[in-house]
């Protein structure tokens, strides 16, 4: 393996951050720290320099299979799913503090691999992670199974509520570790062992998640963290010994995955992507309407499945709000996400920068009008920065207004009527969120209740908690994440019957 210096790392990295990255970066499977069976790494970049960080195991379908018998030993050993409810409530307690103890290291490590702002690393990705895990540690000691009230007579039949076993978890870059928190914490509050998978783009903070795990007392299998690419998710994915999927990711992915899961029979649950409508009404307060589809769109650079990428406004009030968008987005300060002062960060690496600018030009082919951005920035760095970027359109046909862009790319139009916008705003194939401001209480739930989205802001946008499900109609996906709904999705009813 190259071994990365500590001293060519950003001077804005802490000591803990640094030290973590420099170290060489295995497997993490049962307690061991293996290299990849066939010795692959693959190197994980700066997204803000283009440079090499890190170089990370590249784990393999060996791999994969060692992984998986760890995690069945794990489960079916009982050393989790056995413990009694209070001692897993304990360990995730326990790891949710670790992760505490270790936020600005964790948000560093995660800014700099992702290239997101520091600040957002920290009270987003981090801070959720920790919430996530302790909402779910309150679960273990509140899974109850029922006695039911059957005909036939002296008969005892109930219901036991029981892990699904070893899941496969497969999560994106744009929120690294949060999204593996999102998988990882039903899982564990329901009894299940897991195999994990980051994304190749973000391998860091997943590895020092397993880490701290271990250090904080989990058995050995529980939570086993395979670094790699699409084919060790593949992988995973075909592997007989997995009995339930969780995949965040692009719908093409999706699609694919759930078509395996389907013929192996195996559990699977789906969040993927979306073109997410936000609909200003006439009535609605408008510079918190524009602020809010401000943050709608650029939060994390636009790299988030639920961003408010269409944007519809009264006809009498467009010009105005397309100024104010357009001017706050010329102002943005973009730079790495180890820079306070960084509000966009780039894109997380060249091939999303090359997608989102493909989508950029194809919206100019296409006859858009564009506001604001439109280029790549900052390309003397070597990083891949897109500027804020606002198109307006007239059209609901052009592929920016149709197809998921996931970069910082706004598409605009006006509309007349609420039923027109509500037609236009459920027309494509995705449905993950939508919003609505207005100042208006009947306007407001109308709409909510018309549009098909898994998700619907109502003068804000993008908020998430543990407690609130979170998922999508249509294409944007299967099942839901957090709260009840979220820990269902890794539990199986069984129903026994005792003649008495
Ligand atoms: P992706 O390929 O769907 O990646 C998501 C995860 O799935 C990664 O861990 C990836 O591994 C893994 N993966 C890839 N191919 C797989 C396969 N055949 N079987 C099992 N796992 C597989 O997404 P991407 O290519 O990074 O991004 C492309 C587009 O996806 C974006 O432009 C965006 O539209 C969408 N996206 C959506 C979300 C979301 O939150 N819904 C998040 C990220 C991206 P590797 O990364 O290591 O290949
Ligand atoms: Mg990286």
């Amino acid at each position: 393996m190259t071994t990365i210096s500590a001293d060519t790392l950003p001077e804005a990295l802490g000591a803990p951050a640094r030290e973590f990255i420099a170290r060489t970066h295995r497997l993490l499977i049962g307690s061991e720290r293996p290299e990849a069976a066939d010795g692959r790494t693959f190197a994980t970049l700066d997204p803000a320099t283009g440079r090499e960080i890190a170089e990370v195991a590249h784990g393999g379908a060996q791999d994969v299979a060692r992984a998986v018998v760890a995690a069945r030993e794990a489960f079916a050993g009982g050393s989790w799913a056995a413990l009694p409810p209070a001692g897993r409530e304990r360990l995730m307690l326990a790891l949710a503090q670790a992760l505490e103890d270790h936020a600005e290291e964790l948000a560093q490590i995660e800014s700099l691999d992702n290239g997101k702002p520091v600040g957002l690393a920290q009270y987003v990705d981090v801070a959720g992670t920790v919430a996530h895990l302790r909402y779910f540690a309150g679960w273990p000691t509140k899974i109850e199974g029922g006695v039911l009230p059957v005909g036939a007579p002296n008969m005892l039949c109930y219901t036991r509520r029981e892990p699904v076993g070893v899941c496969a978890q497969i999560v994106p870059w744009n929120f690294p570790l949060l999204m593996a928190a999102w998988k990882i914490a039903p899982a564990l509050a329901a009894g299940c062992t897991i195999v994990l998978k980051p994304a190749e783009q973000t391998p860091l903070t997943a590895l020092r998640l397993g880490e701290l795990a271990l250090e904080v007392g989990f058995p050995p299998g529980v939570l086993n963290v395979l670094t790699g690419d699409g084919e060790t998710g593949a992988a995973l994915v075909d592997h007989p010994g997995i009995d339930k999927i969780a995949f965040t990711g692009s719908t093409a992915v999706g699609r694919e995955i759930g078509a395996k899961a389907g013929r192996a029979l195996k559990r699977v649950t789906l969040e993927l992507g979306g073109k997410s409508p936000n609909v200003i009404l006439p009535d609605a307060d408008i510079q918190a309407a524009i602020q809010g589809s401000y943050q709608a769109i650029y939060f994390n650079s636009g790299q988030a499945c639920n961003a408010g990428s269409r944007l519809f406004v009264p006809a009498e009030r467009f010009d105005e709000v397309m100024g104010a968008l357009a001017e706050q987005a010329k102002a943005a300060r973009l730079g790495p996400g180890l820079d306070p002062q960084t509000q966009l960060g780039p894109l997380v690496s060249a091939e999303q920068r090359d997608r989102v600018m493909g989508y950029i030009d194809s919206g100019r082919e296409q006859g858009a009008e564009l506001l604001a951005g439109g280029e790549a920035a900052l390309t003397d760095s070597g990083g891949y920065f897109v500027a804020p970027t606002l198109f307006s359109v007239t059209s609901d046909e052009l592929r920016i207004a149709r197809e998921e862009i996931f970069g910082p790319v706004l598409v605009a139009s006006p509309y007349d009527t609420l039923e027109e916008v509500a037609r236009r705003a459920n027309d494509g194939e995705y449905g993950l969120a939508a919003g609505v401001w207005t100042r208006d209480v009947a306007s407001a739930h109308r709409l909510a209740a018309m549009l098909r989205a898994g998700s619907v802001y109502v003068n804000t946008w993008g908020l998430v908690d543990p407690s609130a499900p979170f998922g999508g109609f249509k294409a944007s996906g299967i099942g839901r994440e957090h709260g009840h709904d979220g820990l269902s999705a890794y539990l199986e009813t069984k129903t026994v019957w005792t003649a008495l």
